[in-house]
C-alpha cells in the first residue's frame, strides 16, 4: 500500500489538514483497470469511512499473503473533506462548503472548493471506475442502496448490481446533482457508482458489512482483483426502483415522530408505522399508516416533525 498526500493545506496555527490516498497497485506494474473509492466527501457521513476500513484491512492482507492478484489498482480515499471530518459537519467549515456541489465548476477560491477540485482531478487520473459512498442526512435512516440518474443507468445497472446493495433506484436528473462528484465523473466516462447507507453522524455495521462483501465481489468481477485465487463473495441480486415505486409516507400534523418499526422490514398497506404525538398536550395525533406494501428503506430517525415532512419510503410491491 502506497500512501500520497494529494491536498496538503498549512492552518493558520501550523498543523496541516490533508486528504490523502492510499494506491494498492497492479502487482505486474500494469493495471488492467482502475477504481477509486471515496468516502468522507460530506464530513458527517461515517459510513464510508467505515467500508474504507474494512475495504484497505482485506486489501493490506491480500498484498501481504497473495500480491499476485492485484491485476488492477484500486485507490482508496478515506476521508475526502478532512476539515469537515474533525468538526463532525458535513459542509467544509467555515465557509460553509458543499464539497459535493462544487465538483466540475472551477469557479470558487475558498480552500474548500480548492480541495475539491484537487481531489477531482487526481480521481479522474487515476481512474476507470469509482464508488463515491455517502450517508443519509440527520432524519433519515437508510438501507444500503445505489442512486442512479437515469441517463446513467445503462451503463451503471449492470456494475450496481455486483455490489451487494439491497436496492439500485433510478431517479431522474436534477440541477443540483451537475456539481456532484458522481455526475461529473458519469460525465468523464468514469462508471461512478454514489452508495447511500445508514445515517450520518453513525457507523451501522449491519448496514455497511453487506456492502463490504459487495466491493470485494466488485473487485473481483471488475478484474481488478484475480478471481481465479480468491474464494468467491455472494452478491444478493438488488431490487431495482423506479420513480413510481418509491411510495413516501409523510405527516400530517407538526409533533414528535415515535416510530414502531425498523428500516428493512416488509410491510402490508395500512400497516402502523409509528405515531405523531404532541408532547405538550399529552395527544396522539395521529396513527401513521404505510400507504402501500412493499419494503421499507427509508425511515426518519429524527423525531421531530413537522406536517408535510417525509416519515418512511417503501419500495413498493405492486403484486401484494
Ligand atoms: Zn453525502
Amino acid at each position: 500500500m502506497k500512501t500520497e498526500t494529494i491536498v496538503s493545506i498549512k492552518n493558520a496555527l501550523g498543523g496541516r489538514l490533508e486528504i490523502v490516498r492510499q494506491t494498492f497497485p497492479a502487482h505486474n506494474g500494469k493495471p488492467t483497470k482502475r477504481i477509486s473509492f471515496v468516502a468522507g466527501l460530506h464530513g458527517d457521513e461515517l459510513a464510508g469511512l467505515y467500508l474504507c476500513h474494512l475495504i484497505t484491512r482485506a486489501l493490506r492482507e491480500l498484498q501481504d499473503t497473495q500480491p499476485e492478484v492485484f491485476l488492477g489498482e484500486v485507490n482508496i480515499y478515506p476521508a475526502a473533506n478532512p476539515a469537515g471530518i474533525h468538526s463532525a459537519n458535513r459542509l467544509w467549515p467555515f465557509y460553509g462548503l458543499d464539497m459535493n456541489r462544487v465538483i466540475g465548476q472551477e469557479s470558487g477560491h475558498s480552500v474548500g472548493s480548492r480541495a475539491a477540485s484537487q481531489l477531482y482531478r487526481d480521481i479522474i487520473k487515476r481512474s476507470e471506475y469509482a464508488v463515491d459512498i455517502h450517508a443519509s442526512n440527520l432524519h433519515f435512516l437508510e438501507l444500503p442502496q445505489i442512486r442512479v440518474i437515469e441517463e446513467f443507468a445503462i451503463d451503471l445497472l449492470p456494475l450496481a448490481s455486483e455490489t451487494n446493495a439491497d436496492l439500485i433506484w433510478v431517479h431522474p436528473m436534477a440541477g443540483l446533482f451537475e456539481s456532484t462528484l458522481g455526475y461529473n465523473l458519469n460525465q468523464e466516462k468514469i462508471p461512478t457508482l454514489v452508495v447511500e447507507t445508514g445515517i450520518c453522524h453513525r457507523i451501522h455495521p449491519p448496514l455497511i458489512e453487506p456492502l463490504y462483501r459487495g466491493m470485494m465481489h466488485y473487485l473481483r468481477h471488475l478484474g481488478i482483483l484475480d478471481a481465479n485465487y480468491l474464494s468467491p463473495e455472494t452478491v444478493r441480486p438488488p431490487r431495482v426502483l423506479y420513480p413510481k415505486q418509491v411510495v413516501q409516507a409523510t405527516a400530517n400534523h407538526s409533533g414528535l415522530f415515535i416510530s414502531r418499526v425498523q428500516a428493512g422490514e416488509t410491510v402490508h398497506a395500512g400497516q402502523v408505522l409509528g405515531q405523531i404525538v404532541d408532547a405538550v398536550e399529552g395527544e396522539v395525533l395521529e396513527d401513521v399508516a404505510a400507504p402501500a406494501a412493499g419494503l421499507l428503506f427509508t425511515l426518519r430517525e429524527h423525531p421531530l416533525t413537522h406536517a408535510g415532512a417525509l416519515l418512511a419510503r417503501i419500495a413498493w410491491d405492486s403484486e401484494s
